[in-house]
């Protein structure tokens, strides 16, 4: 897979103490994946807010769900981020980015209001006053990765992931491309590990954030959920379910495992438990850029599946079959194993 280049040094290669972590909910989305954060534990968010890890900056979190402050005591901190008195702050972007331009009155979304014009501050501007200001942003999610549902063919609001709406070429004050961590909603320790690899990374204590030419770090999503499925076996010896509630490969049903990038049947999803295919759910690839128009119809079988799936058969068939005669040898003891008055285990005593 691709990597994105980057710069060989950070340009805050010296480390910094406290770090600010500033987080718009405001794009479109259902804040599902600061909902899913709060599930981490590799680290959780007690970890790094509390101080428990080693060698990472204080850190500051100001997001509008999980903050004590409301109204104007809240959103002070997005006006001094914008100030530059929260220097450095990381910019999270959670939900995708409507297209503001497509229309002549109203707002898509929004969070707070411009004291000058009293009119909505629009998500957009946010990003515009924050992005380049941010020593690294994070798009948190399929949506503010590549657009995700809102995003899809009809969709009324033109909307897109950040690197959409920033460019491929944007980077930020600290010299990083945006971070994508997708997921329909995030992974919650993928987004906790991102989050602490990048507060190494701000202290000086880890090299660059190594990301993929999708912007997603390379060893979160570098594998297919399919090379992580406990139900590989069944694929590989063609035994396919037909039926939700079958503990064989869900394939024919519409898992589109073998083609999607995403870490969870290896990592779980909490304490690590779970992880869509290994609990009977057929992956829907929320990961991808191409989610969802390119998996849909969902829950028919894939495409390629077809082809895949009937090679995986044939072979599978004769697999299983030779498989299961040396399975019924491997369950039998050895011969020499009784209670006769005879050794018949070959051993041969040496000549003295
Ligand atoms: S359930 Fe999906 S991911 Fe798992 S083995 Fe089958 S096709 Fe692969
Ligand atoms: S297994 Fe598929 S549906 Fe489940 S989180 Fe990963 S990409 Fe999304």
């Amino acid at each position: 897979m691709a990597t994105a280049s980057l710069p060989q040094s950070s340009p805050r290669s010296s480390g910094v103490s406290e770090v600010h972590i500033v987080w718009l909910t405001a794009g479109l989305g259902c804040d599902g994946d600061t909902v899913s954060v709060t599930a981490a534990e590799q680290p959780s968010i007690e970890d790094i807010l509390l101080g428990a890890i080693p060698g990472i900056p204080k850190v500051h979190l100001h997001n509008p769900v999980l903050a004590m402050e409301v109204g104007d005591a809240f959103m002070k901190h997005f006006y001094e981020a914008e100030k530059g008195s929260y220097d450095p702050f990381v910019l999270v972007v959670e939900g995708s980015i409507p297209n503001e331009r497509i229309k002549s009155e109203g707002y898509w979304a929004a969070q707070g209001t411009d004291y000058n014009t009293g009119q909505p501050i629009t998500t957009c501007e946010w990003i515009d006053r924050l992005a380049l200001k941010a020593w690294g942003v994070i798009a948190c999610g399929t949506c503010a990765a590549y657009g995700g549902i809102h995003a899809m063919a009809g969709n009324p609001t033109g909307c897109m992931g950040l690197v959409d709406y920033l460019g491929k070429n944007f980077r930020s004050a600290g010299g990083l491309p945006i971070v994508n961590v997708p997921g329909c909603p995030v992974q919650p320790d993928n987004m906790m590990e991102t989050v602490l690899y990048l507060l190494y990374q701000a202290a000086g204590l880890s090299p660059i954030i190594p990301l993929d030419d999708q912007l997603r770090p390379t060893w979160l999503f570098g594998k297919t959920v399919h090379e992580g499925c406990d139900r590989a076996g069944y694929y590989e010896q063609g035994d396919f379910a037909h039926e939700y509630g079958s503990p064989k490969c869900l394939v024919k049903i519409g898992c589109w495992g073998p083609v999607v990038n995403c870490n969870v049947t290896k990592r779980g999803w909490m304490r690590g438990i779970g992880g869509c295919p290994n609990v009977g759910g057929i992956c829907i690839a929320c990961t991808m850029p191409g989610f969802p128009d390119k998996f849909m119809p969902f829950m028919d079988q894939p495409p390629g599946a077809t082809l895949s799936s009937a090679v995986a058969v044939s072979y599978g068939r004769a697999m299983r079959a030779l498989r299961s005669i040396t399975n019924n040898t491997a369950n039998k003891e050895p011969k020499w194993r009784h209670r006769g008055p005879k050794l018949t285990t070959g051993y041969q005593p040496a000549a003295y």
